[in-house]
């Protein structure tokens, strides 16, 4: 039961990862904690579900790694890769290869609850189908009066916290009605689950770089349950804006030779649903006893559109600097700001690597390619270093070290002077249908 006459010390607005993370590391921490959400658990989010290596730890803290892969309800990826836009595939076994569990694909139908369920049990109080539709600051008392209305044209209730951390996904009206945010986000995706039993997908998971999408792409994952995930991104410097979303996610399931090949072409399965992404990180997210996280925060990849392992440290890392603002009795916006110097150390810094290589992908397809003839020639350890920087183990800007860059030089010269090699479009043809 939330107590409307208790002033808490922290609110978070929205129980996705973001939120759900930095209640439970709070409450943990023996802060008063209210998380607001405006849906009631369970709840979908439109969503690749690929959960990469840095949230693992944290999903594991929290209990909810443990009890998912219990359930059935998770699975590590093991098998995949992707194919170029020449239609040169790679695709290989990164587990039976060095035990490496990069990425965890689970519904966010669970993730998202099991997560909420975890902050509640830490001590956070959590409120569903609680829309918060104001907030106001007043500075004479150093606290937030917050609006939140039950579902429906339930009634009002209003809530006095220390502080508001708005986790309320890319839109966030909070983070725009307080001036962090000013501007759309920037790409949208698409989402359909395609039932188990219609597709004859073989790999765990697989991206798809056609030529016409790029600097976005398709990604494809297994899961638990035996259905998939088929998901198209666009991004901003390509051939296509976000009103084709609806088209080429259809056109490319129905007719892409690559997509079909490995799907089949009998997939039933949801309409195509879609949801904005905000990327690269906004200039400022910090304010007077303000914090924004996850996607409010732009914390999503620019090149890849993965935000759930960034959503999921940068609100750790929210959560440890109000936990030391807190002891040092500090809310204002310089003690806060420590938090955004920080996650752009931890991760935001290299969105500027990530956007240089969205861009350069897409000007010059035949890095790709090139990338996946070495992939072919050279097996599983080249990829495996691939597919650290993809999945953010490792930063983007390794892409430039000698180890990777300098074989892929003459690769680029290769395809660049001579064309498609007679071996590749060997390989080209046989992984057509
Ligand atoms: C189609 C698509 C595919 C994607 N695929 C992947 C992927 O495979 N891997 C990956 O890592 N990332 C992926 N992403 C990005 C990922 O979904 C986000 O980065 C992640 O969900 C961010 O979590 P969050 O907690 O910040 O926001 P969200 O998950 O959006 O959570 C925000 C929460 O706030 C609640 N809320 C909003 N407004 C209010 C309000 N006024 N009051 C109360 N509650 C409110 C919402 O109901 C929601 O529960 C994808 C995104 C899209 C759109």
């Amino acid at each position: 039961m939330i107590d409307t006459s208790m002033r808490y010390d922290v609110c978070v607005v929205g129980a996705g990862p973001a939120g759900s993370t930095c209640a439970f590391y709070l409450a943990r921490g023996g802060l008063r904690v209210l998380l607001l959400e405006k849906h009631r658990f369970p709840r979908d989010k439109i969503c690749g579900d690929a959960v990469c290596r840095m949230a693992h730890p944290h999903l594991e803290r929290m209990g909810v790694l443990q009890a998912l892969l219990r359930e059935k309800r998770a699975r590590y990826t093991a098998s995949g890769g992707f194919v170029s836009p020449a239609g040169v595939r790679y695709a290989g076994d990164s587990a039976s290869h060095d035990g490496a569990q990069l990425v965890l694909t689970v519904k966010r139908v669970h993730l998202d609850e099991a997560m909420a369920r975890a902050a509640a049990a830490a001590g956070a109080e959590l409120g569903e189908q609680r829309r918060v539709i104001g907030a106001s600051f007043e500075p004479r008392r150093g606290e937030w009066r917050i609006q939140a209305r039950a579902r429906g044209a339930g009634p009002e209730s209003r809530f006095r916290t220390r502080v508001l951390v708005a986790a309320d996904g890319a839109n966030s009206p909070l983070g725009r009605a307080l001036g962090l945010i000013r501007s759309a986000p920037q790409a949208v995706c698409s989402r359909a689950y395609l039932k188990a039993g219609s597709h004859r997908f073989p790999y765990d998971g697989m991206v798809y770089y056609p030529r016409e999408l790029l600097p976005g792409y398709v990604g494809i994952q297994r899961e638990a349950d035996g259905d998939v995930n088929y998901c198209v991104f666009i991004v901003p410097g390509g051939r296509y804006a976000s009103r084709d979303l609806r088209r080429v996610h259809h056109r490319l399931l129905e007719s892409n030779p690559w997509i079909t090949r490995d799907l089949g072409t009998q997939v039933e399965g949801e309409r195509m649903r879609a949801a904005p992404l905000r990327m690269g990180g906004i200039a400022r997210s910090f304010g007077d006893h303000l914090l924004a996280v996850g996607d409010a925060a732009g914390q999503i990849d620019p090149l890849t559109g993965e935000g759930i392992q960034y959503a999921i440290e940068g609100a750790s890392i929210a959560a440890r600097t109000l936990e030391q603002a807190f002891a040092e009795g500090d809310l204002g916006r310089r003690s806060l700001a420590r938090y955004h110097r920080r996650w752009m150390t931890a991760f935001g810094r290299d969105f500027f690597w990530a956007r240089q290589m969205s861009r350069l992908q897409a000007r010059l397809p035949l890095l790709l390619d090139a990338f996946a003839d070495l992939s072919n020639e050279r097996g599983m350890d080249f990829m495996i270093q691939w597919a650290r920087i993809m999945t953010g183990i490792q930063p983007k800007r390794d892409l430039l070290r000698p180890g990777l860059a300098l074989p892929l030089l003459p690769a680029i010269a290769r395809r660049a002077v001579k064309g498609v090699r007679p071996r590749h479009l060997t390989l080209f043809r046989s992984h057509r249908e």
